[in-house]
């Protein structure tokens, strides 16, 4: 069974799947790389295309319909970032990968750049076995933060990407952390100084397709937030509204 469904992910494009559990059933994890290089702009890589939300529930909700037909399934439920589980943590129990420095998750073939999704299942399976390891330790990710928010362990309050989706007043520090990460949501730095990325693969077609790599202020002035949210209310960087990304805006231009 197993075998079955993860030739059947992977004629989806979805290459690097393993197996674990979760509250009794089977987890099915899938990784979904994105990344096609850092472009010119002001938003995290991850925010480029359509909401990944839905793009990976597109495809489990596929995994899923083949559980259910053709594997005789009573339940199958895909789950994207929000879900019962913490998908790093099943990443990691099902085998595709270990942690870095930088908190992410490393794939040996996929490096960091990639999204994690996964299904719950009845259908029993065996699990895959965690890969241990870790990453080189080279430091260079703790080196090159703006906030330095990787220096013993993970500070998230000093972290540009946590910063650009607060809400409220920001202190003239976490400002200042903002405008060295060059983001108005989100940040690289860390994954993009990691030599576990240094030879990312092909992302999937579907994060190349429709994308926005940088904001303006000419882009959200004068919208009603009805508008703002009918213009991007399918993207990733709009989830925390245009107030936020209209301070960050002005944070990166002083
Ligand atoms: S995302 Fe940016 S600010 Fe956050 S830990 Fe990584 S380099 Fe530091
Ligand atoms: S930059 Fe170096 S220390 Fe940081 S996660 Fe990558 S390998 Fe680990």
């Amino acid at each position: 069974m197993k075998r079955k469904l993860k030739a059947f992910a992977a004629s989806l494009g979805i290459t690097e799947t393993g197996v674990t559990t979760y509250g009794g059933r089977t987890a099915f994890v899938c990784l979904f790389p994105y990344f096609a290089g850092k472009e010119e702009g002001n938003l995290s890589v991850y925010a480029y295309s359509r909401d990944y939300h839905a793009i990976i529930r597109e495809k489990l909700a596929h995994i899923c319909d083949f559980l259910l037909t053709d594997c005789g399934a009573a339940y199958a439920e895909g789950f994207a970032d929000i879900g019962p589980a913490v998908d790093k943590s099943l990443a990691y129990c099902a085998g595709l990968g270990f942690y870095g420095r930088n908190t992410l998750m490393i794939n040996p073939r996929l490096g960091s750049f990639f999204f994690i999704g996964y299904v719950l299942t009845d259908l029993p399976m065996e699990s895959d076995k965690p890969l241990g390891g870790k990453c080189l330790g080279c430091g260079r990710c703790a080196e090159a933060c703006p906030g330095k928010a990787l220096d013993e362990g993970f500070h998230a309050e000093r972290c540009a990407s946590a910063l650009t989706q607060k809400k409220g007043p920001l202190t003239e520090d976490e400002r200042e952390i903002i405008r060295r990460s060059g983001c108005v949501f989100g940040c690289d730095i860390c994954q993009l100084v990691c030599p576990h990325n240094s030879a990312p693969p092909q992302p999937m077609p579907e994060f190349l397709k429709d994308r926005i790599c940088n904001l303006t202020h000419d882009m959200l002035k004068g919208l009603s937030n009805r508008e703002f949210r009918d213009k991007f209310g399918g993207r990733a960087f709009a989830w925390r509204g245009k107030a936020v990304l209209l301070r960050n805006l002005d944070i990166l231009e002083k």
